[in-house]
């Protein structure tokens, strides 16, 4: 199921910087299409310059052209007003050369006048048809002429009228008539002769320049043909608006999948987050590794578990670090089984070191990590943390050992108890019969020394004998302490007593040394004698095989309120171990030990609120020591 997205963390807020990022392409299109338009428009405007220039120059070449043909008619037709008689008629001028020729080159009519203005020669006569047309004109010399005058001799004048639609026809070259329309226009801009049909002329450039003095009144006009169109109607231009038509499309496009990769990402990051609290959360422990086995992801718990930070194990090959020393061969094994894919469907058990040296049981569950493409990269495995559960069960096993030893123990102290209860009638019979004996030989009046003595030590022994079956039964049968005043010296007479002969069978020096006038203790002798028994017990465990054994037991005052009793060895040692551990139940080295010796002595002087301790001895071995509280009822102040 999806889980509900929570708020988007402030950190995670994407940038307005990159919420815009998809604008830029637009920006720097429009950017760089104002740019090329500035640059089209610049041009335009330097083209029109250079076109007006190029209007100007054409003009003024035409209308120099023009000025030059029109001095060279003026010249003739002065040439022909000095040749002209007095008395000039149409027949005569005619017959001049001048006149044929400019009537054939330009000139439209050749008219004389006296000084009163009449009439007196004009060439050629025009013929009205019925159609409107004249004969001997051509289509130039319809429509408005212009003319040419000079004195004449007597006081007249000629006038030579020439068509300016010629003048253009004649002066005219090509390539400006291809170029431009070429007019002639009057003061008011009317046409007098123009090369072509008139052009309109908006959009185009036109330039004129007057025609004086040949023509006073009439101007040059150019205007060019083609119409340039403005430089945003160029194609360039048009290209550029779809330029920038297209991109804006495309930023479009690009901030749609911006916004869905920004919204893509923000998801993935509140995923991730999600992912990691949920795995922070977990008391299991997450290890991902790469198909070479190498450490590509831990969480927080497997972190804790082992000891070691993210950074000491993030691409650690095997070896692992968390590894058991003395079994990394063991560790190899199982890694290449499971790189191989071979690891137990059910998880497997192992056992690491943590990185304070601790060890650590972990039961391990792999499955293989694959990727969106379904390709293999590597394995997860998921590790629980059994060091407790296995402790507990250890613990359990052993506490039903201890109880099925507690049994056993119940059932021997029952055994004994009725041992020593048997005993203790036998021992009454042979005392009394040993007591009968001597008296009847005392009566028999036998005097032998060796007899005598024999059978006193006899009863003496007997009489120890006794004491040590009282003493055992009374042991079995109480269960709490009943402490008494006592001198420990004497408790530890009695318990050397009983052991001399064991001390002596394995040759061990046994030294004791007790400070004077040591006060009495408030103690249970019998639970007292008993931890002393069991103390130099050990010691002379201890001592097997030393080559001058030695039990050194030093009586003395701790304090103003306790006695102290240390028992050194100059045997093995503890190896380290201290009185926690050595008083453990069950914790034992010795083959047939049952450990539960110095449990039951702690417990014996603790409940006499004194402390069992163990060191090192001065000798060399071990010091098991003890203290009991002084009876203070007793101490003098
Ligand atoms: P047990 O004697 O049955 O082993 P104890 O509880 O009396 O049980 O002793 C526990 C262990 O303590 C012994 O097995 C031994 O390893 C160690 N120990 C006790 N006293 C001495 C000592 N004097 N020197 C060396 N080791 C000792």
């Amino acid at each position: 199921m999806p889980l509900p997205l929570p708020a988007q963390p402030t950190a995670l807020r994407t940038s307005a910087w990159r919420r815009g990022l998809w604008a830029w392409p637009f920006v720097l299109a429009l950017i760089f299409s104002s740019t090329v338009g500035r640059w089209l428009q610049w041009s335009d405007e330097q083209e029109r310059e250079e076109d007006r220039r190029t209007l100007i120059a054409d003009v003024l070449t035409l209308e120099s052209r023009m000025s030059e043909w029109l001095a060279r008619e003026d010249n003739e037709v002065k040439l022909l007003a000095s040749v002209l008689p007095r008395q000039v008629n149409d027949a005569l001028l005619l017959r001049e050369r001048t006149v044929v020729e400019g009537l054939r080159r330009l000139w439209v009519s050749v008219t004389v006048i006296d000084s009163g203005n009449r009439l007196l020669a004009h060439v050629p006569q025009q013929t009205q048809h019925p159609d409107g047309s004249s004969t001997g004109a051509s289509s130039d010399d319809r429509g408005l002429s212009a003319h040419l005058s000079t004195p004449v001799r007597g006081g007249g004048r000629l006038i030579v009228r020439f068509a300016p639609a010629s003048l253009l026809r004649l002066t005219v070259p090509w390539w400006i008539s291809r170029k431009y329309d070429v007019r002639l226009v009057d003061d008011y801009g009317q046409r007098i002769a123009a090369t072509g049909d008139a052009l309109p002329t908006a959009g185009r450039q036109s330039y004129r320049v007057s025609m004086d003095p040949h023509m006073p009144d009439a101007f040059l006009e150019l205007t060019a043909r083609d119409v340039r169109p403005p430089w945003w109607r160029t194609l360039p231009m048009g290209l550029m608006v779809v330029f920038v038509i297209l991109s804006a499309a495309a930023s479009w496009t690009l901030r749609r999948q911006m916004r869905e990769v920004v919204s893509a990402e923000a998801r993935w990051r509140t995923e991730a987050a999600w992912r990691r609290a949920i795995e922070d959360s977990l008391t299991v422990g997450l290890r991902g590794r790469d198909v070479h086995g190498r450490l590509v992801h831990v969480n927080r718990a497997f972190c804790s578990l082992v000891g070691f930070t993210p950074e000491q194990l993030l691409g650690q090959l095997p070896p692992m670090p968390y590894w058991l020393p003395d079994a990394v061969e063991d560790s190899m094994q199982r890694h290449l089984r499971n790189m191989a894919g071979n690891a137990p469907r059910d998880g497997y058990e192992a056992r690491w070191q943590h990185a304070n040296g601790a060890p650590i049981d972990v039961m391990i569950f792999e499955s293989p990590l694959v990727d969106a493409h379904g390709a293999h990269m590597g394995w997860m495995g998921s590790i629980v943390d059994i060091t407790e559960r296995k402790r507990s069960q250890e613990r359990e096993a052993r506490q039903l050992e201890a109880l099925a030893n507690q049994a056993r123990l119940t059932t021997l102290g029952e055994v004994a108890s009725a041992l020593a209860h048997q005993l203790n009638q036998p021992l009454a019979a042979i005392a009394a019969y040993n007591a009968g004996v001597l008296r009847s030989l005392e009566s028999l009046q036998v005097q032998s020394p060796l007899v005598l003595d024999a059978l006193g030590r006899e009863s003496e022994q007997i009489a120890e004998a006794g004491r040590i079956v009282q003493r055992i039964r009374s042991f079995l049968t109480r269960r709490a302490p009943q402490p008494e005043p006592c001198q420990l010296t004497e408790i530890v007479q009695l318990a050397l007593s009983l052991l001399r002969r064991d001390l002596a069978r394995q040759s061990i020096l046994m030294q004791t040394h007790a400070t004077d006038k040591l006060p009495l203790v408030l103690a249970d002798p019998v639970l007292v004698e008993q931890v002393l028994i069991n103390l130099v017990r050990n010691a002379a465990d201890a001592l097997t095989g030393v080559v001058e054994p030695r039990i050194e037991l030093v009586v003395g005052r701790a304090g103003p309120h306790f006695v102290r009793v240390d028992v050194n060895d100059n045997g093995c040692g503890l190896g380290g171990r201290g009185i926690q551990e050595l008083a453990t139940p069950f914790h034992s080295t010795k083959q047939d030990g049952m450990g539960m010796g110095l449990s039951i002595c702690r417990s014996i002087i603790e409940a006499h609120h004194g402390a069992l301790e163990a060191g090192q001895s001065t000798l060399g071995g071990a010091c098991l020591s003890f203290t009991l509280p002084v009876d203070l009822t007793q101490e003098p102040p």
